[in-house]
């Protein structure tokens, strides 16, 4: 049946707009209904074995081929698919008897299932763990692997929902935007989208049931999906990315609203690569070094001396502009093997971020050497934060041992609502405090921040939140302390204005979003920010505030989104 024109509403995670042909990500085979039951356990596993290790070796192959900023997210699946412990409990389902194919899936499953209980990051990392077990299955049915089909013409993919590994592999100039039916902004799909620079909507409902070959439009900005567009509608929407682009081809220089009120528009990186990259912008530094990207997925804390060459070739990268460096923030959603302590009844909740460090002092010191060392080495712009503090005794703790080995500047991020809330007295010991606004709402409305379908709750636009941006501004306004912002509210051009009215000084973001940013930030004056920040603070709903905001906006802005 053709599909007739309709508009559909999902959430736009990546910016651009796009029209044209779509192709259905295929559903993996699963499991084979009919394959016979294991009588060769032995045997049976060896296949298993074979069939995981050409998986690992064709997602080692893409990644070698890939873009730095896939390359890891490709590796990490490849290890999984490589993963001991997956064959071991394939082989203790074989041995009853299960069928080879089940027993892949299931011993998945329970794996999966204590990923997702982890939460987080860990949660995150199911996808993945999914995506390694229908190649698996794949393999050993015989048939071609699912997923992105290869593209001989520019298309649209319409999935249910991708996995990182997929959408690491997409290719720009033959991938003209991306539709999901599930997915979340803060997923890895949504994230590398944006890196990728290819327009994306996740959250559409009812796309995934769309026919190959059929026409649509969509706009990444806005998150409008347009099915059997009209060649009026697709003029008007390659008239909007006109129009953002001729507004954002002046965009330059320092941020700052109208009058001058000035606001660091800085990036957010989580390697030596990204920082490469993110230098090569317009933008003002660093907000956000995510240090324990060197950490994670490895036996073995990295040495001094790596971790000194990490750092030294960051500063560099930036020169004179700021980096600010978050020492590890690991534990519960994003567990060391190098640093268990032992499983938790709710991760969350437990033993993670400035805790761990705590609880392994010898993996901060040695990461605040390696940061002092590569200080020396380049006198580069280096302010120092910790994650996740709760407590002015943590950030005392933090600041001392921070100062201890001649790092000048120390702050402490505001993720956890006492954090905000005790502000002024968390400032006082520290020289900064950047708001985490990612966790900072997981926390204030108790939803898992990985939970798509919980979007709503987790909006940046609740007033709770906000109230707690303020709480912690106030806090910076009562000390003269700088209080920036590095969750991803900081990249939407709309909150920025609400952002910088409560008193943020600085911006972190993904670096392509700096641009919309900066032009959002020059058409308004600082008198109107603060207007609209009160409007979002005393809204009775995300939604009133939301919309009250969105009534006094430039109306240049609103061609841009
Ligand atoms: C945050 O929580 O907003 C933040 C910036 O840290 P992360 O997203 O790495 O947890
Ligand atoms: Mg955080």
């Amino acid at each position: 049946m053709a599909t007739t024109h309709k508009v559909l509403h999902g959430i736009g995670v990546s910016a651009g707009t796009a029209s044209g042909p779509v192709a259905a990500v295929h559903p993996a085979p699963g499991v084979d209904q009919d394959e016979p039951a294991t009588t060769d356990a032995v045997a049976a596993g060896e296949r298993v074995r074979a069939a995981m290790k050409s998986v690992a070796d064709s997602l080692t192959q893409k990644a070698a081929t890939a873009p730095d900023t896939s390359k890891p997210i490709l590796e990490a699946t490849a290890q999984l698919a490589g993963d001991r412990g997956l064959a071991k409990a394939v082989d203790k389902l074989l041995v009853t008897g299960v069928g080879i194919t089940r027993a892949v899936a299931d011993a998945v499953a329970d794996y999966a299932q204590m990923l997702s209980a982890l939460g987080g990051y860990m949660a995150e990392r199911v996808t993945d763990l999914y995506d390694v077990r229908d190649r698996l299955i794949c393999e050993l049915r015989g048939v071609s692997a699912p997923g992105i089909p290869s593209l001989s013409t520019p298309t649209i993919i319409v999935a249910h929902d991708l996995a990182p590994a997929e959408t690491a592999t997409l290719s720009p100039d033959m991938v003209l935007g991306i539709l999901t039916a599930a997915g979340g902004p803060t997923s890895h799909t949504a994230i590398l989208a944006a890196q990728l620079g290819i327009p994306a909507v996740v959250q559409v409902r009812g796309i995934d049931t769309i026919e190959d070959g059929a026409i649509v439009a969509l706009d990444g900005g806005v998150g409008e999906v347009i099915l059997a567009p009209s060649p009026a509608d697709i003029e008007l929407l390659a008239e909007r990315s006109r129009r953002r682009a001729a507004a954002l081809a002046g965009s330059s220089g320092e941020g700052a609203t109208r009058d001058g009120h000035r606001v660091a528009l800085l990036a957010n990186i989580g390697t030596a690569d990204d920082a490469a990259k993110a230098a090569t912008f317009d933008l003002e530094g660093s907000g956000l070094f995510r240090t324990e990207f060197l950490f994670l997925d490895r036996d073995t804390a990295p040495t001094l001396e790596e971790q000194t060459a990490t750092y030294t070739s960051v500063f560099e990268s930036f020169g004179k502009r700021r980096v600010v460096v978050r020492t590890l923030d690991a534990g519960a959603d994003k567990p060391l093997s190098f640093a268990d302590l032992g499983p938790e009844e709710n991760p969350a909740l437990g033993v993670r971020g400035l805790r761990l460090s705590m609880a392994r002092e010898d993996l901060l010191d040695t990461q605040l050497a390696a940061l002092a060392a590569a200080y020396e080495a380049t006198g580069a712009d280096v302010r120092v934060m910790a994650p996740m503090v709760a407590t002015v005794e943590e950030a005392e703790w933090f600041a001392a041992k921070v100062r201890a080995v001649g790092l000048p500047v120390v702050g402490v991020m505001i993720e956890i609502p006492g954090a905000a809330l005790r502000a002024e007295h968390m400032l006082a010991v520290v020289d900064f405090a950047s708001i985490g606004t990612n966790d900072l709402s997981q926390y204030t409305m108790a939803a898992d921040r990985m939970q798509g379908g919980l979007a709503e709750l987790l909006s940046p636009w609740q007033p709770a939140l906000l109230q707690l941006v303020k709480a912690a501004c106030d806090g910076g306004r009562a000390t003269g302390k700088h209080v920036g912002v590095c969750g991803e509210a900081g990249g939407d051009p709309v909150l920025a204005l609400v952002l910088t009215g409560l008193g943020v000084s600085s911006l972190s973001m993904a670096p392509s979003k700096v641009n919309v940013v900066r032009a959002a930030l020059r058409l308004h004056d600082f008198a109107t920010c603060q207007q609209m920040a009160a409007y979002a603070v005393d809204a009775r709903t995300a939604k009133d505030a939301r919309v009250a905001v969105t009534a006094i906006v430039h109306p240049t802005l609103l061609d841009l989104l």
